[in-house]
């Protein structure tokens, strides 16, 4: 079977435009399960020439309630770490590390899939390291700066994920 690579992170960081982006004309939606933590769908994608499948774990995002939040994220962080060969962990450039953020990191720290820590929303190259190195203090490796919805970046993420599977 395919090679699985999770896109996880807290709601509003740009994993869903990150994934449309990566999927681009070929989506297609393989699978999608529902329920409030395990809302996610299944996307073929390939990357030079090697196929994989690559999940948007979306639940999260309609968690309207404050107090749940925190378990929930954990929760999906979890089993992405157990369905996943990769992991791709997203943050935002924009705003910096937050509470969410580092209780994504503390899961994945935990265990032993390589995970590759995007920092989106750097829409201008010439200021895509400003702040980058902060993101070194989640303890999940080297930021990557990426802009989602401009493409710069994705390339280079593509070629180490794959490098992985
Ligand atoms: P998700 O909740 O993590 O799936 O995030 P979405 O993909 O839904 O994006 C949340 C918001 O961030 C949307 O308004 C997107 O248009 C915006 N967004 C996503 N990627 C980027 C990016 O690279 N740059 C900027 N400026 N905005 C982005
Ligand atoms: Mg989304």
């Amino acid at each position: 079977s395919l090679p699985v690579v999770a896109v996880v992170g807290r709601p509003n960081v740009g994993k869903s435009t990150l994934v449309n982006r990566i999927v681009q004309s070929r989506d297609a939606i393989v699978h999608e399960s529902r329920g409030v933590t395990r809302d996610r769908s299944y996307h073929k994608a390939d990357w030079n020439g090697r196929d994989f499948v690559i999940i948007d774990t979306g639940g999260i995002e309609s968690v309207k309630s404050k107090d749940t939040f925190a378990p929930r994220i954990r929760e999906q962080a979890v089993m992405a770490a157990e369905e996943a060969d990769a992991i791709i962990f997203v943050v935002d450039g924009s705003t910096g590390i937050t509470d969410e953020d580092e209780e994504v990191a503390k899961i994945l720290r935990k265990q032993d899939k390589p995970v590759f820590l995007v920092v989106n929303k750097k829409d201008n190259p010439a200021t895509e390291n400003d702040n980058l190195w902060d993101f070194y203090s989640l303890g999940v490796g080297e930021p990557m700066p990426l802009s989602a919805t401009h493409g710069y970046g994705t390339g280079d993420l593509l070629d180490e994920v794959v490098a992985v599977l």
